[in-house]
């Protein structure tokens, strides 16, 4: 695995392997690595030749100070952990090197998609997020790019992103990949203490059993699961049943909707979501 630092030189290298019809896979991350971004690493090398990661903790996406002070940093293990998986290039610039002296920070036309649900909760957070992987895909220019079904809703937007910017670039949605006990799998999880561990999965939990049962008119369902996970000792932010197309609420035209949360633990966010078929 080859360790790059300047996008200059990531650039131009891809720029020749590209010319030489290696097509090319990429794999946004901010490390602290488990096994879901290890998935996304492997199902990147299954329709591409050279498979980059980043590990980049973008500071414009976090709208709390605390959070990003205490987001976790392992970057040995995450090395080790891609080279193992078969990743190629493995991108790890500075805060400089993403945005040098001078960088014009634009407003992305995200619309309602960044007033709602996470939007709404964490306001700033989907512009950074467009910020960061804009400036990716100009350095990386991959023919693919790999998101985890985790993050439902930064799916639609950085889909709106590409559509807005006209990237010619695909969009791969990889599934969530779980703990053995349904928790999904999240840097800030490392973050849980032993309790908190134990009550997280629970989360889950409440999303798979509202599952079984709506129907209608789910209004009184929705509540009762909040209810229920508030007395869990979560703090929920939102849960919402919403068409997976639009994340509005589902109306006829629904063909297939997602269930989306997000709550505390203590200090610890964590967000969840299940696609109904
Ligand atoms: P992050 O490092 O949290 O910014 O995540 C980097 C990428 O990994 C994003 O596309 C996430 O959606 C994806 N990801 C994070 N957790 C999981 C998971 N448990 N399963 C699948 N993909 C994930």
């Amino acid at each position: 695995m080859i360790i790059f630092k300047n996008s200059n030189d990531l650039y131009t290298y891809l720029a020749r392997q590209k010319t030489a019809g290696f097509r090319t896979g990429f794999v946004p991350t901010m490390g602290a690595l488990h096994a879901g971004h290890i998935s996304l690493v492997e199902q990147c090398h299954q329709s591409n030749d050279l498979v980059i990661c980043s590990i980049f903790i973008n500071p414009t996406q976090f709208n709390n100070a605390v959070d990003l002070e205490k987001y976790p940093v392992t970057l040995e293990a995450d090395i080790d952990k891609l080279e193992k998986a078969g990743c190629d290039l493995l991108f790890m610039p500075s805060r400089q090197e993403i945005y040098p002296e001078g960088f014009t920070f634009r407003q992305y036309p995200l619309g309602y998609l960044e007033q709602i649900l996470e939007g709404k909760y964490r306001p700033g957070h989907f512009q950074g997020v467009c910020q960061v992987v804009h400036r990716l895909l100009d350095i990386v220019r991959p023919h693919q790019l790999i998101l985890g079904e985790k993050d439902f809703q930064q799916c639609h937007v950085l889909k709106k992103l590409i559509e807005i910017l006209e990237i010619p670039v695909d969009v791969v949605i990889h599934p969530t990949v779980r703990e053995q006990d349904g928790l999904a799998m999240s840097s800030r999880n490392l973050r849980l203490n032993i309790d908190q561990r134990k009550t997280a999965p629970l989360l889950f939990n409440g999303l798979s059993k509202l599952a079984q049962v709506i129907n209608g008119n789910n209004d009184s369902l929705v509540e009762s699961s909040i209810r229920e996970l508030n007395n869990l000792g979560f703090k929920v932010d939102y849960l919402v049943i919403a068409d997976a197309e639009t994340l509005l609420p589902p109306g006829n035209e629904t063909a297939r909707k997602v269930i989306l949360a997000a709550a505390y633990l203590g200090e610890i966010r964590l967000i969840d979501n299940i696609v109904l078929n």
